[in-house]
């Protein structure tokens, strides 16, 4: 007697031990598609979280173990494609040698198992949804998680597996989210019980969707074609002209904000107000004088990059060697909808397409603090504050004039009605993020940038605590996306 099994995992290496104990000379030979037989399902979603740290735990027993005590021929890689019941033979092809032979039987058990759903909702097969079902699939899991780093993770279904993910997703250090058509999870309890599981999985920090179904999956932002800029050499601006920089100067910041007027400073202004026409005045004359004795020193280096996102990680391609990742920032992602992250603005790397960013360093010179200073002692003091303020705001300036430089060549230059106004509140395509603020609040990144960018040149250094020195000095990397906007995490 010849037994063929179709499956050799839990029902087909079982029937064939179980065989094997009712007969010492029936023919065994057992089929498995994978790689692997009789492994313990239960314990995958347990190799994500840790718990089982040895992918050979998963492995109940493997085929020489079968075939040495127990006399089964295992042929695993080996997909039964076809049965010819009247023949009773199958047809087999090997995976591995890409072979197809036919082998007869005069019993047959078929234990194929199961795939799992996949629900034909749009986006479904996006990067980054997986099922889960065998080892393989654990792996692949495991891998996505070590390299991508993700931050959250959703679980569809609050079944027994659902909520074992949700368990090992969490223990991996992810935020995680069960969503679940039904009111409750597990099913087969009763709400009353399915409640304890409910506080349970709350207390545990995993976030909880009842009533919810999943209509789609949609990324968060969606990429754009690529803007590529003219070139990736470094730009330099030595010595700029003062007076090209004044119209950008925000008047509410210096006024308000560092001269201390209080109110709408363009409204006071129209108004006739004569604290602010004086103080108006003054900065004037300030401004002028800055230009006549050469007093700010304008300088600004700026390049784009090829880069690409991994994940959370911005990754930061060399110009001349495209596969070389000269520096990695990585960003914050927000832990609430709709989880923006600077990274999203770029494509993947997965895409295989190449992206780019620019970046900028400008500043208005290390010579201002000394000049203003020599204003104090000539007793000038509203002319040193007067000095000191406008280098600040006039290196804001420039960071907005070499910004609106960069979407001009990057062809994303502003609309023809666009107001210094509105330009002064971002209203272009594309955004510039400095380090510190809430979507790259890592001060530290300072170092990549001027790794990458040199501002040395401009006379731009970095103080232990990765500020600017001179202080009238402003540094960012400028995305091109059409959505990109600023956001807190
Ligand atoms: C993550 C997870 C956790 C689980 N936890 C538990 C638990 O804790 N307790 C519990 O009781 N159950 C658990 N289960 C369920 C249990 O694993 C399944 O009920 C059981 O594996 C089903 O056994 P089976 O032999 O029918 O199918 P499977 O174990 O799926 O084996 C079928 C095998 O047949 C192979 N095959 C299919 N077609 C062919 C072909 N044409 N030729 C050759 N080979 C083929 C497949 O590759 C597969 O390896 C879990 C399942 C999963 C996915």
């Amino acid at each position: 007697m010849k037994v063929l099994i179709v499956g050799g995992v839990a029902g087909g290496a079982s029937a064939a031990t179980r065989l094997r104990r009712l007969s010492e000379t029936v023919e065994i030979v057992m089929f498995e598609k994978g790689p692997y037989i009789s492994y313990a399902n239960c314990g995958l979603p347990y190799f994500i979280g840790g718990t089982i740290k040895e992918e050979e735990k998963l492995i109940v027993t493997k085929p020489d173990l079968l075939e040495n005590r127990f006399g089964i021929d295992v042929r695993i890689n080996s997909e039964v494609v076809s049965i010819q019941p009247a023949k009773k033979t199958v047809t087999v092809k090997n995976h591995q040698t890409g072979k197809t032979y036919e082998e007869s039987y005069d019993r047959l058990i078929l234990s194929p198992g199961a795939e799992p759903k996949r629900p034909p909702l749009p986006g479904i097969d996006s990067e980054g949804i997986f099922s889960l079902r065998t080892v393989p699939d654990t792996l692949i899991i495991d891998r996505y998680i070590s390299e991508k780093k993700p931050n959250r993770a959703v679980v569809v279904g609050a079944g027994f597996i659902g909520i074992e993910m949700a368990e090992n997703l969490k223990d991996r250090g992810l935020d995680v989210t069960i969503v679940e058509f039904a009111p409750q999870a597990i099913a087969p309890l009763d709400l009353e019980m399915a409640a304890i599981v409910h506080e349970h999985l709350r207390q545990k920090g995993v976030n909880l969707l009842f009533g919810t179904g999943v209509p789609s999956f949609e990324k968060t932002i969606e990429n754009e074609s690529v803007r590529i800029p003219p070139d990736t050499r470094p730009h330099l601006i030595k010595n700029y002209d003062f007076r090209q920089i004044v119209p950008y100067i925000n008047m509410q910041m210096l006024l308000g904000h560092h001269l201390g007027l209080k109110g709408k400073v363009e409204e006071l202004l129209a108004a006739g107000d004569k604290k602010a026409l004086q103080l108006k005045i003054s900065v004037d004359e300030m401004i002028n004088r800055i230009w006549r004795d050469h007093l700010l020193d304008c300088h600004a280096i700026y390049q784009f990059f090829p880069c690409q996102s991994d994940a959370d990680d911005l990754l930061i391609y060399n110009p001349k060697k495209p596969n070389e990742i000269l520096e990695t920032f990585h960003f914050p992602r927000q832990k609430k909808e709709p989880f923006l992250c600077l990274s999203d603005y770029v494509h993947e790397r997965s895409s295989g397409i190449v992206d780019y960013v620019g970046m900028f360093v400008v500043t208005t010179g290390k010579r201002v603090i000394q000049t203003a200073t020599q204003f104090k002692q000539n007793g000038e003091f509203l002319n040193s504050h007067l000095l000191l303020s406008i280098a600040l705001e006039g290196a804001e300036g420039f960071a907005e004039l070499v910004h609106q430089r960069m979407r001009d060549q990057w062809q994303i230059g502003d609309a023809s009605d666009l107001t210094m106004k509105d330009r002064l509140h971002g209203k272009y395509i594309g955004q510039r993020f400095s380090f510190g603020y809430p979507a790259c609040p890592d001060l530290a990144d300072q170092e990549k940038l001027f790794r990458l960018l040199k501002p040395q040149q401009i006379d731009v250094s970095l103080t232990e605590g990765h500020m600017m020195h001179p202080e009238g000095s402003v540094s960012a990397i400028v995305f091109a996306h059409s959505k990109a906007r600023y956001f807190t995490v």
